[in-house]
């Protein structure tokens, strides 16, 4: 939440918002933005939509923004306020200056522990802001899906709802003031009416004329706004005659903060809110039913409701499907069923009493058991399993936007909130519809407050805008019929404002209308959105118009799993090659990103480390994804290697943490090496780029002048004087070549080998002794080991995974490399012996860009038996055919960093296992991330800085907190370099290969303890 250095400015001379970007330039101290790229990365949010900005501005402070609005004021351009930019309609996106708040703006102002409230600026995200007041034993209970990546001024701005909402309500149950600034620079605090005698004389004036429209149209309000809860369309004109379920405020009185909530930038910019606050939950239990269809769930929601659940949440079949097709959610969801369900409610309840809380879940089996539905009942008691089931539940939509193809589920009628007691048949209906149009829905989320969210899957290339009207004319007026609200959770943006008139009637527009002018006489705050609005079909917003088109593109991978078409009413998919890319597939996998956003994260997990260092879009998964997504549809210039991409994707380290955390699997590791491979096509290797990936091909010679390239790394005048030519920072040492490299070719050819050892490049030439020590943990536990080894036609070197040339771009080596691996080894994979490996992004490359080098079904047979060791060891333990004696170590703990491309493919938890064999040992995985060093990244005199940024955002303390005689482990062979590297300036330690800890282990090494043997027979 600190604020880094501000940027310069970027723009393109020839570029409309130049004039706007020249002048703010000279009045801000944030980073503005003009060029084509930066407008591109701000031109969407999670909609279909898609609009150039003029400029962007990411403001430093307050006093940045304030500037900003007067020079948009005086030149007449629209201020387009974003936090996360995870709207859904649109909301965020349009021709003007775009001001982005979330990197600068993001400090707790003011905390009141005893009226539990607290103030904070627009940019904080809940998560952030939950973490900070946990301490307090307090929440802001507004918890929406995107926790992990809202913004408290964007949730205003929304009137975001969470899934508590039955028990909480939404943002404008929860604010209790706002600190705004008017587009003609006017700034007040918008609180409780009778609070508001001291404002400025124009807001004075400007609350006296919101006061007479609401005397005005009191009847009218009452007429036409919906009762129910969820309703967050037009302005929320009804604080001067409520007409909410749950009250704004609990003595009735008139909060004009409430107003602004919901109004989508449009009215005001929010410079703090201070919310009212909630004490944490001291316990929840969780009970899962398990219904036979759709139907009957929602039928059954209104009397499980009567029950006083603080959630009721419904997940129907195909997302369970699809969570059972995650690996992260398939265990998870899992748990919780009974039989093949078509529809599961999570019903929560809250409570300060333990065992009083935990007996609402028997008063829940009571009433299913007057339905005979006592056994479909999954009871969740405790905290971690429940966290589990609702990041499922959070992921819902993420999770759905996963299908591929160009139809894609569409958000405009998705969160329309209908009275409980319609709920089910509003289902059948909306499906019906559905059906008619050729397509079908996923239902989920908030059944307690009768919104489901539904996203029909439509194709906006071909002919998705027609349905999606077709579809909405239809659905609105079931809504009606049954008096719900069109717009129940995400608010108006460009696809749904069409309908505020729709649903509130032509006089109450017009109020909202007189409202925006009194706020904002010269139309400059978002303009557009919630009134005088264009169509929700206008084809020039889409992201994906019909006319949108991609450029040829002869691919170095193989990408055509993701060049499909899908069937919307079933989902089933074209064969690979099928879907019409002219990039063969690149374009297609590209446009899977869906800008929900979600990698904007600094939770657990991984993704994207890049983006947790410095904040910017640019450096985000979903940043990357839409320049390429730009350039790769030629806005960025005529090829796809174009200077712009370069810079998105310079600091991606390739750590595939969006392979395994990015909802839709946006994999853009894999991506850039494909970049990468167009760029070098185009503009040739630089050499540095030339030497580290042919490191394979000259280690060997490297090895023999190995006490000569070692110098460098004890004389800092020549390390410094070396920085230039070979672009390697001088603070970081290099790897220490070994005389001894790894030598052996033992029984390579041994057809009955149980394993065959693959003794990759860094192995074998800088830690020789990992690989000793696997042969000596693999012969202990009595497997027959062999040496991976080229065919005898092609000798010349070792084998090589073709790591290196793949982080260069040079796909055609790392082929050739790939070829030689699998020439080499499928005969071992077809005899059934296990191909294990000791590094992982070397090992996990066979199960990797192995299958997409286009090297057929040897490859794949190959992946299906390539191993990291203490894999296979967990492997064989589990199967019991391990045998292993395991002496005590003096070191009682260890602490545990997974490798990246570990914990991509769900394999760091094997390290942990292997390591608790030892007796007495206690082993504990660091929640790290990713180390930073990423192979070569780390090296880069440009890349030093924020590699070192990205291992203390959690790593490097970690280790440094560690006890001294706690082992610290490592598997990756960069991991070790950067904690060596990142703790030699005070207590250095040194990581170890979990091989290691093992071999020192086995009974034959030298210290006291206990020896264990590890499973049973072999
Ligand atoms: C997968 C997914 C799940 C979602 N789940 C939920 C959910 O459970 N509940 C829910 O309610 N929503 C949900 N949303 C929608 C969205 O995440 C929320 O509305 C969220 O609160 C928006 O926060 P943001 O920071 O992204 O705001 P943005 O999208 O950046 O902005 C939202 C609006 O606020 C305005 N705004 C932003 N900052 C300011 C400011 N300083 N002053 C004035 N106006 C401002 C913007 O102009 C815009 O109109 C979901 C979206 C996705 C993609
Ligand atoms: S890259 Fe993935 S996580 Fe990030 S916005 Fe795109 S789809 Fe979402
Ligand atoms: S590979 Fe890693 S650094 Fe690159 S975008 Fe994905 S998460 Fe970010």
């Amino acid at each position: 939440m600190n604020a880094p250095a501000p940027q310069p400015l970027v723009f393109h001379a020839n570029r409309p918002g130049q004039d706007v970007a020249v002048r703010l330039a000279k009045v801000v101290s944030g980073a503005v933005m003009a060029d084509a790229a930066s407008c591109a990365r701000y031109a969407t949010d999670a909609s279909i939509y898609q609009v150039q900005p003029l400029a962007i501005l990411v403001p430093a402070s307050d006093d940045d923004v304030r500037a900003a609005t007067e020079v948009c004021t005086a030149l007449g351009v629209p201020i387009i306020a974003r936090g996360a930019g995870s709207s859904q309609c649109g909301q965020t996106v349009g021709a003007g200056l775009v001001i982005d708040h979330s990197k600068h703006l993001n400090r707790v102002v003011a905390f009141d522990a005893s009226a539990q409230t607290v103030t904070v600026e627009p940019g904080i995200v809940l998560d952030e802001l939950n973490g900070w007041l946990r301490k307090h034993g307090l929440w802001f209970p507004v918890d929406v899906s995107t926790s992990a990546q809202a913004t408290l001024g964007g949730m205003a701005g929304n009137n975001s709802c969470g899934s508590r909402s039955l028990y909480y309500g939404n943002m404008v149950h929860n604010v209790a003031a706002l600190d705004v600034r008017l587009a003609d620079g006017t700034e007040a605090r918008f609180g409780p009416e009778r609070d508001m005698n001291d404002a400025p004389p124009r807001v004075r004036e400007l609350v006296a004329a919101l006061r007479s429209i609401g005397e005005r149209e009191h009847d009218e309000i009452a007429r036409v706004v919906p009762r129910v809860m969820r309703r967050v369309g037009g302005y929320n004109a009804d604080v001067f005659n409520p007409q909410s379920e749950r009250p704004y405020t609990a003595d009735g009185s008139v909060n004009l903060a409430h107003l602004l909530v919901g109004s989508e930038g449009t009215l005001a910019w929010t410079r703090t809110l201070t919310l009212s606050l909630a004490p944490l939950p001291r316990h929840r239990a969780l009970g899962v039913v398990n219904f036979g269809s759709l139907h009957a769930a929602m039928a059954a929601t209104s009397e499980l409701v009567a029950l006083g659940p603080s959630a009721v949440e419904l997940v129907d079949r195909t997302m369970i499907d699809l969570a059972r097709s995650n690996p992260s959610f398939r265990p998870v969801i899992e748990r919780a069923l009974v039989g093949e369900p078509d529809a599961i409610l999570l019903v929560e309840f809250t409570g300060d009493d333990a065992p009083a809380t935990l007996r609402r879940l028997d008063d829940l089996e009571d009433v299913l058991a007057n339905h005979g539905l006592e056994r479909h009942l999954v009871k969740v008691p405790l905290a971690a399993e429940q966290k589990s089931l609702w990041d499922v539940r959070k992921a819902g939509l993420n999770i759905m936007m996963s299908l591929r193809g160009d139809g894609k589920p569409v958000s405009f009628i998705e969160d329309c909130a209908v009275p409980l007691a319609h709920l089910a048949e509003y289902v059948d209906r909306l499906t019906e519809i559905f059906r008619r149009h050729g397509t079908r829905g996923t239902w989920y989320a908030h059944a307690s407050v009768g919104t489901l969210h539904v996203r029909p899957i439509l194709d906006m290339r071909r002919d998705g805008a027609q349905k999606m009207r077709a579809i909405a004319e239809e659905a609105s007026a079931i809504v009606r019929e049954y008096k719900g609200a069109y717009s129940g959770e995400h608010g108006d943006g460009l696809v749904r404002s069409e309908w505020v008139a729709w649903q509130f009637g032509p006089r109450l527009t017009r109020a909202f209308e007189a409202i925006k002018d009194l706020f904002d006489p010269a139309g400059v705050m978002n303009p557009g959105k919630i009134v005088r609005p264009s169509r929700m079909d206008d084809a020039s917003l889409f992201r994906f118009p019909p006319a949108h088109r991609t450029l040829a593109l002869d691919t170095g991978l193989d990408w055509t799993a993701w060049d499909v078409q899908n069937d919307p009413r079933t989902g089933a998919l074209s064969p690979p090659g099928s879907g019409g890319d002219p990039a063969h597939g690149f374009a297609k996998a590209v446009e899977m990103c869906n800008n929900n956003g979600h990698c904007r994260k600094f939770d657990a997990g991984t993704m994207c480390p890049s983006y947790r260092v410095t904040r910017d879009e640019i450096h985000l998964t979903r940043g990357r994804a839409n320049t390429l997504r730009h350039a790769l549809s030629g806005a960025l210039g005529p090829s796809v290697a174009s200077t712009a991409v370069r810079d998105a994707l310079d600091l991606c380290v390739g750590c595939k943490g969006c392979r395994r955390e990015c909802p839709t699997g946006v994999d853009m590791a894999r991506m850039k090496i494909e970049f990468q491979h167009q760029w070098q096509r185009e503009h040739g290797v630089p050499l540095r780029d030339r030497l580290l990936a042919y490191l394979p091909r000259w280690a060997s010679l490297a090895a023999r002048v190995a006490p000569l390239l070692n110098l460098r790394n004890r004389s800092p005048a020549l390390a410094a004087l070396m920085e230039r030519p070979t672009g390697i920072a001088a603070a970081r040492s290099l790897p220490q070549w070994r005389r001894d490299p790894f030598a052996r070719q033992c029984a390579t050819t041994d057809a009955n080998a149980d394993v065959v050892l693959l003794v990759d490049t860094f192995t074998r030439y800088f830690e020789p002794e990992n690989a000793d020590s696997a042969l000596q943990v693999l012969r202990a536990a009595g497997f027959s080991v062999a040496i991976a080894a080229p065919m005898p036609a092609d000798a010349s070197r070792p084998l090589c995974c073709g790591r290196t040339f793949l982080a260069h771009g040079l796909v055609d080596e790392a082929r050739r490399e790939a070829k030689r691996m699998i020439d080499a080894l499928v005969p071992h994979v077809r005899r059934g012996a296990a191909i294990v490996g000791l590094e992982p992004s070397c090992l996990l490359t066979l199960r990797d860009e192995f299958l997409v080098l286009g090297l057929g079904d040897a490859a794949r047979e190959l992946a299906g038996r390539a191993m990291l060791i203490e894999e296979f060891l967990a492997r064989e333990q589990a199967g019991g055919r391990l045998t292993l004696a395991l002496d005590a170590l003096p070191e009682r703990r260890a602490l545990v960093h997974g490798h990246c491309h570990q914990k991509a493919f769900d394999v760091a938890g094997h390290v942990v296992t292997a390591l608790r064999w030892i007796p007495g040992l206690d082993v504990e995985m660091v929640e790290s991330g990713c180390c930073g060093m990423a192979g070569a990244f780390g090296y880069g005199v440009d890349h030093y800085d924020v590699s070192m940024r990205m291992a203390e955002l959690s790593l490097l303390p970690a280790v440094r907190n560690a006890p001294a005689d706690t082992l610290i482990v490592a598997d990756g062979t960069s991991c070790r370099h950067q904690i060596a590297d990142g703790t030699r300036n005070d207590r250095r330690r040194d990581a170890v290969h979990a091989i290691r800890v093992l071999a020192r282990a086995l009974p034959a090494a030298e210290h006291d303890g206990a020896t264990t043997t590890v499973a049973h027979s072999r």
